[in-house]
């Protein structure tokens, strides 16, 4: 069954570009500081393509396969995932297709980010319409963290290998999220020096959510984690923390690449 969406992004006809809900739109890729002047994403591709009018098209399929929050469908229209992906994979960059970032791992399809960012939020913003602190665990190339500092507080991104780590590092620096935090070192310890969470979303797959990440989730947060079934399949699994018990729900198969120890 096809969800409808309550809440279709608005479209600047003139750019094709996706509108920005009201008090978002300036602080999405700021200097923090939230005012008018605040940088903004540049869209330009520089690969000969209009990035910001096939975004646009992204953007509406996805509303019509059922995300529905219009800061998520903003921030899906604002980054540039082009900027994320191998040159020679760029005409993909907007396909809803996952794509392989280098040394055996995937960036997910655009429905699956947006999926589990919506879930993330699931309705809890702050009166500027955004989640307060989050941590993903499994910043690959980037992309995902970018599209979560546009509509949280502040994003603080775990990667385990130093090769995508200092990719990540690149593929953002011309972004300037300065609400956005890289860290290179093993995620399933979490990072406590920034709990604690209103969200912790997992883009790696592993047989049980550690410990560590329930200890640094807030009471009302939420984790978002593809978790391994005794079946041995993935299916995304919701986590909730209330003051008394952690509610679990089990929601649709995932195939993501494995949540691993170590760093390498
Ligand atoms: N969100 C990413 C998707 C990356 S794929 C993007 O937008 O590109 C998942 C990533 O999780 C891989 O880069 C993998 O190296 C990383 N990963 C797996 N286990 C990890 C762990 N324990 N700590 C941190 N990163 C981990």
């Amino acid at each position: 069954m096809t969800r409808r969406p309550a809440f279709p992004v608005r479209l600047d006809l003139r750019s094709g570009a996706p509108v920005a809900p009201k008090n978002i739109a300036n602080r999405v890729q700021g200097t923090g500081a939230g005012g008018p002047s605040d940088q903004k994403i540049s869209v330009q591709g520089g690969h000969g393509m209009d990035s910001a009018a096939v975004r646009a098209r992204m953007v509406q399929k996805l509303a019509a396969q059922g995300v529905s929050d219009p800061r998520v469908l903003s921030a899906m229209g604002t980054v540039p995932r082009h900027r994320f992906v191998d040159s020679a994979l760029v005409n993909q960059a907007y396909e809803d297709t996952s794509l392989p970032i280098g040394l055996g791992q995937t960036i997910s399809k655009p429905n699956v980010v947006a999926r589990m960012v919506e879930l993330l939020l699931g309705g809890r913003v702050d009166d500027q319409g955004r989640l307060g602190r989050v941590l993903e665990i499994g910043t690959g190339c980037g992309y995902q963290a970018a599209v979560l500092a546009c509509v949280a507080t502040e994003v603080y991104s775990i990667e385990r290998l130093r090769g995508l780590h200092d990719k990540a590092r690149d593929n953002l620096r011309s972004l300037r999220l300065a609400n956005l935090h890289l860290l290179f070192g093993d995620g399933m310890a979490g990072y406590a020096k920034g709990a604690p969470y209103a969200g912790i979303i997992a883009a790696a797959g592993g047989d049980a959510v550690p410990q560590a990440w329930i200890e640094q989730l807030a009471v009302g947060g939420r984790i978002i984690a593809p978790t391994v079934m005794p079946d041995g399949a993935q299916a995304l699994v919701v986590l909730e923390k209330t003051a008394r018990e952690m509610k679990q729900s089990v929601l649709e198969p995932v195939h993501f690449v494995p949540l691993k120890s170590g760093i390498a």
